[in-house]
């Protein structure tokens, strides 16, 4: 692995890849940790792995470590310990005590169904309508917590898809930090997590996008540094459906990786020679690696896939 910090920064490029364990790695989940690889090893950087269990009942047994287990097969070998969010409850208590203190964060006693009319945001959410602002209205319920929202626009720079601009409290709105059954969401628990593992790029999906500026207001009111990001297309069927575990994409071939890592490669916008398809990972990642470019990718949400265009295994 090269050592050489290229970065103008002081800090050491230090990117992630972050699976939910709900299921084997797929061909859309190898193209996050394929580009958030490349993308912080050309740099010198370090690549870390995250198990993101927080969400305890979506978890499937045995999938974190079938996941790391493919990622072997595909050379994709992460630095350090692997860390497991089902074991860092304290440190987001943390988090949630000190936006407690700062009043950012309140009680909801709202259920979905109380939810059920108001407007709904890009990743389906109901964009909450502030019943619960000053104090629960249903108090003897079991409560969520929510982080109180300016009314601002939030603007970041994209690597892969330019600007990206979000109003937090109409098109958002307070969002929860902690849910009625006491599991951390997902927001918290990551921008927790980045922080901690001292992460310096998010390279990931495009279906995070929108996600974003949650997490850069969530930095910036635990005062925590912002990171670089970047978010690389989703691959999406005829249909235009993403490919996940709901819509069953096959998990990989961890006896023969090789032609899907070389058609992630080709999602990725980058060249691969076709002699290259049935080599081995390792061989495919040198390749990638003093090719690799960011400029490559397409800057667009979805990008079509077709898994019979895969190269066959022989
Ligand atoms: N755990 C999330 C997922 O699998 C990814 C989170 C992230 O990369 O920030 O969709
Ligand atoms: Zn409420």
């Amino acid at each position: 692995m090269p050592s050489v910090d290229t970065m103008i920064s002081t800090r050491r490029v230090r990117g992630r890849f972050a699976p939910s364990p709900t299921g084997p790695l797929h061909f859309g989940s190898l193209i996050a940790a394929l580009g958030s690889f490349l993308e912080a090893r050309r740099q010198g950087g370090e690549w870390l792995v995250r198990i993101e269990d927080v969400d305890t009942p979506r978890t499937m047994p045995g999938a974190a470590d079938a996941i790391l287990r493919t990622l072997e097969h595909c050379g994709l070998l992460w630095d350090g310990p692997v860390l497991y969010q089902s074991q860092r409850a304290e440190h987001y208590q943390a988090a949630l005590d000190q936006l407690q203190r700062a009043r950012l964060a309140y009680p909801c006693s709202c259920t979905r169904r109380d939810l059920a009319g108001s407007p709904r945001g890009r990743d389906g959410a109901s964009i909450y309508p502030g019943h619960c602002r000053n104090g629960p209205r249903q108090p003897g319920r079991s409560c969520a917590v929510r982080l109180r929202l300016p009314d601002i626009l939030l603007t970041f720079q994209d690597a892969i898809q330019g600007e990206y601009r979000q109003l937090l409290a109409s098109e958002v709105g307070d969002f929860v930090i902690r849910r009625a059954d006491h599991l951390f969401a997902y927001q918290l628990a990551v921008v927790v997590d980045d922080a901690d593992q001292g992460i310096t790029e998010v390279i990931r999906g495009s279906d995070l996008l929108d996600s974003t500026p949650r997490q850069i207001y969530l930095q910036q009111v635990l005062e925590l540094p912002t990171l670089r990001y970047g978010h690389l297309p989703v691959a999406v069927d005829e249909r235009g459906n993403k490919l996940s575990k709901q819509t069953h994409a096959p998990p990989l071939n961890d006896r023969h990786p090789g032609p899907e890592l070389w058609q992630a490669l080709r999602f990725l916008g980058q060249q691969p020679p076709p002699a290259l398809t049935h080599a081995p990972p390792a061989e495919m990642l040198a390749w990638a690696l003093t090719h690799w470019q960011l400029a490559g990718i397409p800057a667009t949400l979805t990008h079509p896939w077709r898994r019979s265009s895969a190269g066959e295994s022989p």
